[in-house]
């Protein structure tokens, strides 16, 4: 683990976890957040953005639907691993999506001397799907999955790497754990308030 904690922000895994926040936090959420995968040329238009596939490639509407299904399932995860409650889907029927999806996206085996990783066996928009899949395996190979979080500031709700020692953070940023810590503060006073009377 303190392994997997120096190398936190080295090479594969900010790309594997920038990749995937940037995909989790295209869409709404908090206040304020536009919807980035609202059509086909929304959806082509970020995968092409993201490096992950070219821009001439077709993509249909069950695609852009696929893209923000894939996208709640994998925020719900997020969502548990800082537990938060779950969002737009059950986290069981999460689990449940992303491993009959995974079946759509296979992956490959790439071996170097330096190590081997996971690519999508798929060009177009299902190799670029496939690159959401293989930079969760990415990340699990390195023990960090369960970094990768929603914030739990309910104005939030952005995801996050939890960079802290032992795992502990539920916030993005300080802004929104002392934002969280005042609002906790206030209840605290109205309840107390409360029982006074
Ligand atoms: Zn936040």
């Amino acid at each position: 683990m303190e392994q997997a904690h120096a190398d936190v922000c080295g090479g594969n895994v900010c790309r594997s976890s920038d990749l995937l926040l940037a995909f989790v936090n295209s869409g709404p959420h908090g206040s304020g957040q536009a919807e980035l995968l609202g059509d086909t040329e929304a959806l082509a238009a970020w995968m092409t953005g993201a490096g992950l596939m070219g821009d001439s490639e077709a993509i249909t509407g069950a695609d852009a639907v696929a893209g923000r299904e894939l996208r709640d399932a994998l925020a719900t995860v997020f969502r548990a691993h800082s537990d938060c409650p779950d969002g737009a889907m059950l986290l069981s029927d999460a689990e449940e999506y992303l491993r009959r999806t995974a079946e759509r996206y296979p992956l490959t085996l790439r071996i170097t001397a330096e190590g081997c990783d996971l690519a999508p066996s798929q060009t177009g928009i299902l190799g670029a799907f496939g690159a959401l899949f293989a930079a969760a395996a990415d990340l699990a190979s390195r023990g960090i999955w369960a970094r990768m979080k929603v914030c739990k500031n309910p104005t939030c709700h952005s995801g996050f790497f939890d960079k802290t020692r032992n795992s502990s953070g539920l916030y993005c940023g300080s802004a929104c754990s002392s934002q969280a810590a005042q609002r906790a503060y206030r209840s605290r006073l109205k309840s107390e308030k409360g029982l006074q009377r």
